[in-house]
């Protein structure tokens, strides 16, 4: 039924810097960066011809050791729940997906004896059991690993996730956020914006004002997020407006920049922001 005899090797995980969720999985007897250097040159395939298109390489972001690569890769696929095209793994996904399913890889040993795809079984009960300990529970329908459920933890933060990301990682991504913008600063910025030359942007979308509130442990890392955002969203810099610590005092007797500047800070790094095209400024 296999095409071949258990072989030990690699699972590796290709990014681009096009997209921050586009990844290309693969696997390989031999080293992955001889895999990576043919993925970039080899334009006949879909991630050759991606490299072609954009003018930029693909990056080896993560790999792991495992002892039948056929047989991994066959269980990373599974517990994506995506359907799978032979040869062509580009795909977009969450890089948390993408650590859960590697980890299920990871876990996978070497095929059964047995000729079909046999899993240890990942129902309800399990994750449940999963939770244990954690101070999180489950309080939405669970339609299976991949399936967003909601839960909530104990200080009463509630989220949608993938049951299977939850299980890995066994916390609150609100705690966790909290937890890691403990010692931040609040920055205010301000960007005056046009469209970059030959975005994907209505060519009409002319100028735009970049709000945003980022918590971060220095200007320069505050600038770095603002700035990657800004990028990210085809939009180029014509003038940075303001940079600054801010404090909730600024905006006494605003409710709007308070209920802003609280939700920010509730949820930390770039969470808010907004454009505003000049004409509307205008009106
Ligand atoms: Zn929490």
């Amino acid at each position: 039924m296999w095409e071949m005899k258990p072989k030990p090797g690699y699972i590796y995980v290709l990014t681009h810097p096009s997209d921050p969720n586009l990844v290309k999985i693969g696997r390989t007897t031999r080293e992955p960066e001889e895999r990576l250097k043919e993925h970039n040159s080899d334009y006949t395939q879909l991630t050759g011809q991606i490299v072609k298109n954009t003018g930029q390489e693909w990056v080896l972001k993560e790999y792991i050791h495992v002892s039948d690569t056929v047989w991994a890769e066959a269980v990373f696929w599974d517990t994506t729940g995506l359907h799978r095209f032979e040869g062509k793994e580009v795909t977009g996904m969450q890089w948390d997906f993408v650590m859960m399913c590697l980890d299920e890889a990871k876990n996978a040993g070497i095929r059964p004896e047995s000729k079909q795809l046999s899993k240890p079984v990942r129902n309800k009960e399990w994750m449940i059991n999963e939770l244990v300990g954690t101070g999180i529970t489950m309080i939405g329908h669970y339609r299976g690993l991949v399936t967003g459920v909601e839960f909530e933890c104990e200080k009463g933060h509630k989220f949608k996730e993938s049951p299977g990301v939850v299980s890995n990682r066994k916390t609150c991504p609100y705690c966790d956020l909290e937890e890691a913008n403990k010692n931040k600063t609040m920055f205010f910025l301000s960007y005056e914006l046009i469209p970059i030359q030959n975005s994907n942007l209505n060519k009409d979308a002319g100028g735009a004002f970049f709000y945003l509130w980022i918590k971060a442990e220095s200007m320069d890392e505050a600038i770095r997020y603002a700035e990657y955002n800004i990028r990210k969203n085809e939009w180029r810099i014509v003038k940075q407006l303001k940079c600054e610590p801010d404090n909730k005092k600024s905006y006494e007797g605003d409710e709007e920049g308070i209920k802003y500047y609280e939700e920010a800070d509730k949820y930390g790094i770039s969470h808010l922001y907004q454009w505003w095209p000049k004409e509307h400024d205008k009106e």
